[in-house]
């Protein structure tokens, strides 16, 4: 697989002040030189952190609108994101999919229309407490990914992230093994999906409740490649640690 990827998603979060201050951590912290690292911050701070944050970290936007811009009041378009320098959009988020209402297809188009305007994408998957619980973990997850697999002319830029979504944001981070087991799962429906060469070389990072003293075994786990962190992701020097996470 390719290089670690650790991706901070800052949500609905922060003022000009407090990413101020994110941002000049940021550029302060101690990278190691073999990870990819980008930020998502809400799309009306882009503007300000891409003028401020140091090159070596990438900007995701955290959605974009599902096709060329127009008359969709409220929306950004894809066109505008690589308009104003962002290279990255995060698409599929849990929160996108249960508290907005968003669908599998929807979501697909949307990563299609993405790619095709040179916007890299962060495609998120993962199941909800229940559907673990009762053992569809991998129908629901697989069900997410072929509807990206429907869409995208290709996989070349994508990077996808498991993010169960009884981890987010609620401290209970997914052990380990648990991670591992979905990671490696999704690694197999893509080689019998979509061919050998993706499966092996596509990254695909885990998300829901990582932090600085959880990073390390996450990281060690055989099929994950990196992270997507939330709330650690507004603290600059913890983020920087899971940045740098022993693999
Ligand atoms: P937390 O790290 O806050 O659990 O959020 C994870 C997430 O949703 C990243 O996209």
């Amino acid at each position: 697989t390719g290089k670690f990827f650790v991706g901070g998603n800052w949500k609905c979060n922060g003022t000009k002040d407090s990413i101020s201050t994110l941002v000049s951590d940021l550029n302060s912290a101690n990278i190691e030189s073999d990870v990819d690292v980008v930020v998502s911050p809400p799309y009306l701070y882009i503007d300000q952190v891409k003028s401020s944050l140091t090159d070596r970290i990438e900007i995701s936007a955290q959605n974009c609108w599902v096709g060329k811009g127009g008359a969709y009041t409220g929306e950004i378009s894809a066109e505008q994101l690589k308009d104003i320098g962002c290279k990255w959009v995060i698409l599929g988020h849990s929160e996108r999919r249960h508290v907005i209402g968003e669908n599998d297809e929807f979501i697909g188009k949307k990563a299609a229309y993405a790619l095709n305007q040179d916007i890299k994408v962060i495609a998120c998957i993962g199941e909800l407490l229940e559907e673990r619980e009762s053992g569809k973990t991998f129908d629901v997850c697989f069900k997410q990914l072929k509807a990206f697999a429907d869409s995208v002319p290709s996989w070349e830029n994508i990077v996808i992230a498991y993010e169960p979504v009884w981890a987010i944001g609620t401290g209970k981070v997914a052990t380990p093994e648990q991670a591992q087991e979905v990671h490696s799962a999704v690694r197999d429906w893509l080689k019998k999906n979509v061919s050998a060469e993706v499966a092996s070389s596509i990254r695909i990072i885990y998300g829901g409740s990582v932090n600085g003293s959880n990073c390390d075994e996450l990281a060690k786990q055989e099929d994950i490649d990196g992270f997507l962190v939330g709330g650690a992701s507004l603290k600059g020097p913890e983020f920087a640690k899971i940045v740098n996470s022993v693999t």
